[in-house]
């Protein structure tokens, strides 16, 4: 199937429903400014925003929600009801999947409390989905940005990490991006993604009260890109759905737009005129395959297999493989992280 239609979007999103400092007007306004066209608004422990969901003009609109107990946040989707977070993570995790949703394990790695958070980390990850895993997908939060920035805030670097944002980013950490690896490697289906965790929130500070980061902002940094054979439908819930089979599918990959756009990356397994994009099975069975990626820019890009780097290159990379595996797309701009594609599932 070729997967010729690609729609940037965002994930989780707070609003004044919960702690977020914007109303879904302001949200949709500002993602619509930064060129989105779908978000997923994942608000702590409540659905009020359902009454938003759909389409408005060219932006989908998307409710889910956060559990969130004191750690261990999960991102519930295609839920109807709010999920107990007073559970335990493996039965909030059972009962999302036993109601027919799926999820997102939120900010799994993170380390550190400062003035600015506290330590929110996912414990145990030995859970990783639902008891019943065989056939069931579970997304995992590889970059969150607002984490990302809140580990790496000191009380001597905060205001200069305010007004430059980007200096307190490093991207997924090495032991997130190694689980994800190991849970490919195992047949336990895990789908990446980069959330903004956007809260907008109004912060005190000497000269008066910033916004830590505004929505808009915001949408300008971790981009979803979901893939798609067909274009957008025009019906809300078959939007959603493209969306939600884009995400559980693995047919989605991720950029940081701070350092550039990613609308139309290539990343592929060839085989004469055949071709297999991310998410998809191709079997070595009937001969190898050629990986060929173009991220259409300058970007230092690396094809990965089985969480070892097997090839790097500049902007383009062909590579004839012959051996099984989970191979999977890193791109970097100037030193750094930047694009984070789904894996393709070489079969033997
Ligand atoms: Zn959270
Ligand atoms: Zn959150």
């Amino acid at each position: 199937m070729s997967l010729n239609f690609s729609y940037p979007g965002a994930i989780h999103i707070h609003t004044i429903y919960s702690d977020g400092s914007g109303s879904f007007p302001e949200v949709i306004t500002a993602a619509r400014e930064a060129g989105l066209r779908w978000i997923v608004v994942t608000d702590h422990d409540t659905l009020e925003g359902k009454r938003f969901e759909g389409w408005h003009d060219d932006l989908l609109v998307i409710v889910g929600h956060e559990i969130t107990p004191a750690r261990n946040h999960f991102l519930a989707l295609n839920v109807d009801q709010v999920i107990d977070n007073r559970q335990a993570p493996q039965d909030y995790i059972d009962e999302v999947y036993g109601r027919g949703g799926f999820g997102v394990i939120a900010h799994p790695d993170e380390r550190l409390k400062n003035d600015f958070k506290d330590v929110y980390r996912w414990d145990d990850w030995t859970i990783d989905g639902p008891r019943d895993r065989q056939n069931r997908v579970v997304g995992l939060e590889l970059w969150n940005i607002m984490s990302d920035w809140g580990e790496h805030l000191t009380p001597t670097n905060k205001y200069l990490n305010f007004f430059i944002p980007r200096l307190g980013l490093s991207g997924p950490t090495p032991a997130t991006l190694a689980w994800w690896d190991r849970l490919n490697m195992a047949g336990r289906r895990t789908f990446g993604i980069g959330g903004v965790d956007v809260h907008a929130f109004k912060v005190s500070v000497p000269w008066g009260v910033v916004e830590v980061f505004p929505y808009r902002w915001m949408f300008s940094t971790l981009t979803n890109y979901v893939l798609f054979d067909i274009p957008f439908a025009t019906d809300p819930m078959q939007a959603r759905n493209q969306v939600f089979s884009a995400l559980t599918q693995g047919r989605s990959y991720f950029a940081n737009r701070l350092d550039g756009d990613a609308p139309n990356i290539v990343f592929i397994a060839r085989r004469n005129q055949e071709s297999w994009s991310v998410g998809d099975s191709p079997s070595l069975a009937a001969g190898p395959l050629t990986i060929v990626a173009d991220v259409g820019c300058n970007a230092h890009i690396q094809l990965i297999r089985d969480g070892q780097v097997v090839v790097s290159a500049v902007r383009a990379l062909r590579h004839s493989i012959v051996q099984p595996g989970v191979y999977r797309l890193e791109g970097y701009r100037g030193g750094r992280p930047w694009l984070y594609a789904n894996p393709i599932y070489v079969q033997a």
